[in-house]
């Protein structure tokens, strides 16, 4: 206890830590009107299958700062998280990514297509996280089908059983499952085994040195056979090049997303 106040005291004699508090806060501050603000929006980037043709898009969240400009999520997400307003943010995400199902649904070329939306731990973990998805998707007349929501190990490992029951309801409503950044969480494969998942989605620190660091490479194949023996899909993440691809597409990759086949933006349709 003493220690800690110690170590907060000091804090405020350090003037660059001093400065990173206060840019800290205020960060806060502008993250509390952002919702009602009008200033979050979705990038989608496409995800692409073998022949390259787009299977659907991952909803890629960003804020129109207004002095800052547009800011990824890298630089204000955790502190979303800390502050909880990861919460109504999460929502807003939701709501967004099942408008945009919904009006994709209409078009003759886009209603085949999926769209991710990345779940947050905070979020994922909440007792009426269920219902708020299931009112979300009623409110919208999104079909469920079309929805994947992506979670990280690191969420799901803390409270498996919890997980799985909240999976279950979904899918049984038929929400799919992703898991993201595989690879660099715990993966205990009794847990993946129970887990009703649909697809793993390979990090990118994986693709991105598969070509060069041989470690990847048998990572990589690792990974892929796992999800071609448990059933499930497998997105590559961060292909930036062809080289990058037919690696991945020769050893059994099914959908992939990166540079390669588009950045994150707003859509034409
Ligand atoms: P993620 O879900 O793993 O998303 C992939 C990230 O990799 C995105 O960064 C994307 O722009 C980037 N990326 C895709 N292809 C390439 C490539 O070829 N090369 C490189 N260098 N990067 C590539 P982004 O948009 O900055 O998002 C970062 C993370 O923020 C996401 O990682 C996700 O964990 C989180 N995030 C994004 N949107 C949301 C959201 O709506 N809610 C929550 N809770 N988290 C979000
Ligand atoms: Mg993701
Ligand atoms: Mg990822
Ligand atoms: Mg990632």
């Amino acid at each position: 206890q003493a220690k800690a106040a110690g170590r907060n005291t000091l804090r405020f004699f350090d003037p660059q830590m001093q400065a990173a508090v206060l840019a800290r806060a205020a960060l806060d501050a502008d993250m509390r009107q952002a919702v009602q603000n009008q200033e979050l929006l979705l990038h989608y980037q496409p995800v692409v299958d073998a022949a390259g043709g787009v299977r659907g898009y991952e909803a890629l969240l960003r804020w129109n700062h207004p002095r800052r400009g547009v800011l990824a999520p890298g630089s204000f997400i955790g502190l979303a998280e800390q502050s909880g307003l990861i919460l109504p943010i999460g929502q807003w995400v939701l709501r967004a990514a099942c408008h945009q199902l919904v009006t994709w649904s209409r078009g003759l070329d886009t209603q085949g297509l999926s769209l991710a939306v990345n779940v947050s731990a905070r979020q994922f973990r909440q007792r009426d996280f269920v219902d708020q998805v299931l009112a979300v998707i009623d409110e919208t007349g999104v079909n469920p089908q079309r929805l994947r929501l992506e979670l990280t190990e690191s969420l799901l490992i803390s409270e498996v059983e919890d997980a799985i029951r909240k999976m279950a309801e979904l899918r049984a409503r038929g929400v799919r499952f992703s898991l993201d950044d595989f690879g660099t969480g715990y993966s205990s494969l009794n847990y993946l085994k129970r887990l009703p998942l649909d697809a793993l989605k390979i990090d990118r620190s994986f693709v991105s040195d598969v070509l060069t660091d041989p470690n990847d490479a048998v990572i990589v194949r690792t990974i892929l056979a796992l999800a071609q023996s448990m059933g499930l899909q497998t997105v590559a993440e961060g292909v930036e090049t062809e080289g990058q691809r037919d690696f991945l597409r020769d050893n059994g990759c099914t959908l992939f997303q990166g540079y390669l086949f588009g950045r994150p933006g707003l859509l034409g349709h």
